[in-house]
């Protein structure tokens, strides 16, 4: 195989996510440092990143700014819990997140996109319930969307493939259509809105009652599942039946947050404010771990009708807020806003798609999609061997320095905000070299 060897054997104690372990073991890919927009093995070559590591180090890798923060930081304060105290930097941390998404009123942190995107399930039940409206419990998720792997993400979640090894999952959990019509290919632009679409969600408030449904959860751009971006219309169209039914309504901004479509949000570039947004990833540009679920004041102002005195809401995790992780964002804040990365996204964001676009005469090639700084390659895949062309695609790209992912036989950019034209360039003539060498 056309892989990147690396001289020392990766030890065998590491069961490793969402990988097939022997294959792994046969070809091991293993980066060892990393700047800017590349990735180094440990024999010193350098790969651009065309991923962003996993949609998260939007600032490119290795931040200077990011780096000095964690290092102060683990030399101040080590760990502080945030039940019932916490630290300075935390609040500094929250208020500046929330000047820069400022439709939101608090932030509740976690260590993950799957850990916000539970907190935001739980609490769209808690606020229902706290406002005297306890029988609203059902979810509303979508076809294709990806929600991190709690039993809560999974079960809103649209992927059969990611549920299929683990029982039941959460009951009273209703699934839209991804809207998206396969016909239009190689679009130039956001879909428009079709009908269809609203008339499905319709469909299930008529059987399921919509004084009975809590929340309804996406992706403002569907990511992992496909890059899908919304047809024109169809949030404004979420957002005015969930006003009409008393239905809250969830974005989960885990891979569009922090300048995938040239603003901080997808709230904020595509004009529609949800009650619940998830963030993670390009919250500390990856260096740290850590999520957030924001909510808009009047959601925490529900919690804040308990009596005084007990936890109005009973959750939270051991690192919430912690001081690396703050510092790692508050410090990724000023990096994305004194160095213009998202006025950057936005700016590169049309090449970006023009050079995806032109690989459409390219072999194998059935359908482009973009949407800002994410983009979707997707490939007809071999007869009796789906994903297995993807692969290689993605392996040629691999040894001819390039990461770029497959997810079966969708090659995914996301790169880093901060990717030069000539990055792109570079990434689509591997794709298309690529492309031309594998069956
Ligand atoms: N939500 C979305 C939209 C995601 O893309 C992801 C991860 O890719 C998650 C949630 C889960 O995030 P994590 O892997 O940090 O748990």
């Amino acid at each position: 195989m056309n892989r990147i060897r690396n001289a020392p054997e990766p030890e065998e104690g590491f069961w490793l996510p969402f990988t097939a372990m022997r294959a792994f073991h046969d070809a091991p890919v293993l980066f060892e440092r990393a700047e800017g927009m590349h990735y180094i093995t440990p024999e010193g070559q350098r790969v651009l990143d065309m991923m962003a590591g996993l949609w998260c180090v939007n600032a490119g890798h290795a931040h200077p700014r990011v780096t000095a923060a964690i290092r102060e930081a683990a030399g101040k304060l080590d760990f502080v819990s945030s039940f019932r105290m916490s630290h300075p930097g935390a609040f500094t941390f929250a208020r500046r997140l929330l000047d820069a998404v400022p439709m939101m009123g608090r932030v509740f942190f976690s260590n993950s996109g799957s850990e916000a995107v539970d907190t935001a399930l739980k609490i769209a039940r808690a606020y229902h319930r706290a406002r005297g409206d306890a029988g609203r419990t059902k979810f509303i998720g979508r076809a294709k969307s990806y929600h991190g792997v709690g039993f809560g993400g999974l079960s809103v979640g649209g992927i059969a493939r990611h549920k299929r090894d683990f029982g039941p999952l959460l009951a009273d959990v209703f699934h839209m259509p991804l809207p998206h019509d396969p016909a239009q290919r190689f679009l130039t632009a956001r879909p428009v809105q079709d009908a269809r679409w609203m008339a499905a969600l319709e469909d299930i408030l008529l059987v399921q009652d919509p004084s009975t449904v809590a929340a309804i959860i996406v992706e403002p751009v569907t990511g992992s599942g496909g890059v899908y971006p919304p047809p024109i219309g169809y949030l404004e169209g979420l957002r005015a039946i969930c006003d009409r039914h008393g239905i809250l309504l969830i974005f989960d901004e885990v891979i569009t947050g922090f300048g995938r479509l040239g603003a901080c949000t997808a709230a904020e570039a595509l004009g529609v404010t949800p009650d619940i947004m998830t963030m993670a990833k390009g919250l500390t540009n990856g260096a740290v771990p850590m999520g957030a679920t924001l909510v808009t004041p009047p959601v925490f102002e529900a919690f804040m009708a308990h009596p005084r005195g007990a936890p109005e809401f009973m959750h939270g995790y051991t690192y919430s807020a912690h001081p690396l992780a703050c510092a790692a964002g508050l410090a990724t804040l000023d990096a994305y806003q004194q160095e213009g990365m998202f006025e950057a996204s936005a700016r590169i964001a049309a090449p970006f798609r023009a050079a995806l676009l032109a690989l459409r005469d390219a072999p194998h090639v059935v359908d482009v999609r973009c949407c800002g700084l994410l983009g979707a390659v997707d490939l007809a895949p071999r007869a009796e061997a789906p994903g297995a062309r993807g692969a290689a695609v993605a392996d040629h790209c691999l040894a001819a320095g390039v990461l770029v992912r497959a997810a079966g036989d969708m090659m995914v950019l996301s790169p880093p905000l901060v990717v030069s034209e000539a990055q792109v360039e570079e990434t689509v003539a591997a794709l298309r070299r690529a492309l031309a060498a594998v069956e």
